[in-house]
């Protein structure tokens, strides 16, 4: 089964560029206020690096989640859309001065705080200030996610987050510091998680910790389980929307929150990743000895994810209902890692035919860069072709 595109509106449109399919997305995001709204001390906030395109924001926004932001950029994005910024939540293991300082300025809800010297600097700039920032501590669960080794970020040896061993210490310093405010634990194990059981054993680290916490009459009003819920690569058309009904009850299930917590979630690729594709055009079909090339107009500047991860895209020729025929689909890029996929079945592919890459919504276009002088693709929503 293929994806439904308009495409005899797509013709004369400059390829490579994104087409985000906003009946998908509205999907996606009543689905999310559904599910979390069975819990009324949920709170969803998206993860605005996964695509910050200004029409997809602005249905994110008008949903009315909040925004998880890892730079000041994307801070200033999250304003700009709209967002309010008592829903903005900043983490990031290397917050800059002047970062730290427009979130101040934005009195965004909280920073995520990853150690002790960030800690002691937004304390310093809040003062300068005459202000109290709200923050929580990002944790370094140490948990394990079945998912790429380059997007897990629980992990000991990962980078993110202050180690559990240090979690009193930190909040001690805290308590003596008069301009920032303790509020929550943070926690974010990976990416791309389609194992419930590793939101479980996220679960059961945090309450863990809470009861060690408790134990030492510590409060804590937050907690942010991050994001990660994965969604289906390979059949984008069949699952077009991520899991979010058994993802909120895992949580409901396993995480025992206390009297007046709120559990706050960041999810990026599950909101956005089901409604993009990137839109390209066959160049060239190219005859090799032992197999044959579609060699399309996008390449690893457009959708840096298989060259990355190895990840997989599933590849529609959306032009052609011809038999189908054995492509690797490559990009013009001089990189031997600018391929799509290889060895993967397309309906008969002809110079001029459109074939979309699908699941692209996350990590696409934000990601996209001018390597080799290439022109950024533009990205474009149903109603543009309305
Ligand atoms: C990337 C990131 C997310 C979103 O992850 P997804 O897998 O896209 O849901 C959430 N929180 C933090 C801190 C992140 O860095």
């Amino acid at each position: 089964m293929k994806g439904v595109f308009p495409v005899e509106k797509f013709k004369g449109v400059q390829t490579p560029f994104y087409f985000y399919d906003t009946k998908v997305l509205r999907e996606t995001l009543e689905t999310i206020n559904r599910e979390a709204g069975l819990y009324p001390n949920f709170r969803v906030h998206y993860a605005i690096k996964s695509n910050a395109n200004a029409k997809v924001l602005k249905e994110i926004c008008q949903a009315g989640l909040g925004v998880d932001c890892v730079s000041g950029g994307e801070i200033k994005a999250a304003v700009a859309a709209g967002f309010a910024p008592e829903k903005i939540v900043y983490a990031g293991v290397g917050k800059s001065d002047w970062e730290i300082n427009l979130g101040l300025d934005e009195n965004i809800f909280c920073f995520n705080v990853e150690s002790i010297p960030e800690l002691e600097i937004i304390n310093e700039l809040a003062a300068a200030k005459g202000k109290v920032a709200q923050v929580c501590f990002r944790i370094n669960p140490n948990v394990g996610a079945h998912t790429h080794a380059n997007i897990t970020t629980g992990l000991a040896e990962n980078k993110f987050g202050i180690a559990m061993e240090d979690m009193e210490t930190v909040i001690n310093l805290a308590a003596t510091l008069s301009n920032v405010n303790f509020i929550g634990l943070h926690f974010h194990i990976g990416s791309q998680i389609l194992e419930m059981d590793d939101f479980v054993a996220l679960s059961n680290r945090i309450n863990e910790l809470q009861d060690r916490l408790e134990a030492q009459g510590i409060k804590v009003q937050h907690i942010n389980v991050g994001g990660g819920l994965g969604i289906d690569y390979q059949d984008p058309n069949g699952n077009p929307i991520p899991n979010f009904k058994d993802y909120f009850a895992t949580y409901a299930q396993h995480l025992q929150l206390r009297e007046g917590q709120l559990l706050h979630f960041e999810l990026g690729r599950s909101v956005t990743g089901q409604c993009g594709s990137l839109i390209t055009k066959t160049i060239y079909v190219k005859q090799g000895h032992h197999k044959q090339f579609c060699i399309v107009d996008a390449g690893m500047t457009d959708l840096i994810r298989p060259a990355l991860y190895q990840a997989f895209h599933k590849v529609e020729n959306i032009s052609s209902d011809e038999p189908v025929e054995t492509y690797d689909v490559v990009g013009p890029i001089c990189e031997s890692s600018d391929v799509f996929v290889k060895g993967f079945d397309l309906n008969k592919c002809h110079r001029g035919d459109l074939i979309a890459l699908r699941s692209a919504g996350a990590y696409g276009e934000i990601m996209a860069s001018s390597y080799n002088c290439r022109t950024l693709p533009v990205g474009y929503v149903t109603e543009d072709f309305d």
